[in-house]
């Protein structure tokens, strides 16, 4: 595969929380992954959030692009905007093989915002989109890439990059068990309910892989992800009315 790899970030560290073992591997494998920071949260954080950003870029031979925030972070509406352009531009290169985003349906505000600005400036290009999810969970999740060790090693290194974030939370404990429960529920939750595929490795990474093709969202086919071969046909799933369906928070006003 050739062309960049394009992962856009709510936050400083979702690449690293989100999911890092294909983040990496994908680095690793030779393509240039460029990650798209569309926030850096209060303004007394930016130094230390750019920071971090930048460092975690660094451990992982990544390109950081910080996009500049010029409507308030409470706006919603106009950070959606204000991203969807950001990625348009992005795209406008042309070199754009592969987007890594958060589900619109993450059950975070700026998450959710996110992956609708990633679907809507994604509209018509039929480039391939892999949904993860941090705070919700993804229902129908479609590629998974096994994890070894080393990988969840490399993935705990890039999140202690965001050295704040961490102390803040335990997340560095969420990135390994996390995998390992992904792992046992994505052999089945991916290939079928009842198949007997035990997935190799520790753990795992799981995707929602769509692109979008005739006005509709088709969704990937069932597979175990080659860093090295990201890219696959759809299938003929359409699953256009989950993706563009209002989130459970959107559909009762939930607020916090
Ligand atoms: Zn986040």
């Amino acid at each position: 595969m050739t062309g960049r790899v394009l992962h856009v970030s709510p936050h400083a560290d979702d690449e690293a929380v989100g999911c890092p073992a294909l983040y990496r591997a994908l680095s690793d494998s030779g393509l240039t992954v460029v990650n798209l920071l569309t926030s850096l949260g209060h303004p007394q954080d930016h130094a230390r959030r750019r920071a971090e950003a930048q460092r975690a870029s660094d451990l992982a031979g990544t390109e950081l692009v910080v996009v500049e925030e010029s409507v308030a972070a409470s706006d919603l509406a106009g950070s959606e905007s204000l991203v969807a352009r950001a990625v348009a531009d992005q795209l406008a290169r042309g070199d754009v093989a592969a987007v890594l985003a958060p589900s619109p349906h993450d059950n975070h505000p700026r998450h959710e915002a996110v992956g609708r600005a990633v679907l809507g400036a994604l509209e018509g290009t039929d480039v391939t989109l892999l949904l993860y999810a941090v705070w919700g969970s993804l229902p129908l999740p479609t590629a998974v890439l096994p994890c070894d060790d080393a990988a969840l090693d490399g993935a705990e290194d890039l999140l202690r990059c965001y050295a704040g974030e961490v102390d803040r939370n335990g997340y560095v404990a969420l990135i390994r068990h996390r995998a390992c429960a992904a792992r046992v529920l994505a052999a089945e939750q991916v290939f079928g309910f009842g198949a007997a595929q035990e997935l190799p490795g520790v753990g795992a990474e799981v995707f929602t892989e769509v692109r979008h093709r005739g006005g509709r969202w088709l969704a990937g086919v069932s597979r175990v992800i080659d860093p090295g071969a990201l890219v696959a046909e759809p299938s003929d799933r359409d699953v256009t009315a989950w993706l563009t369906a209002p989130s459970a928070r959107d559909l009762v006003s939930w607020h916090g």
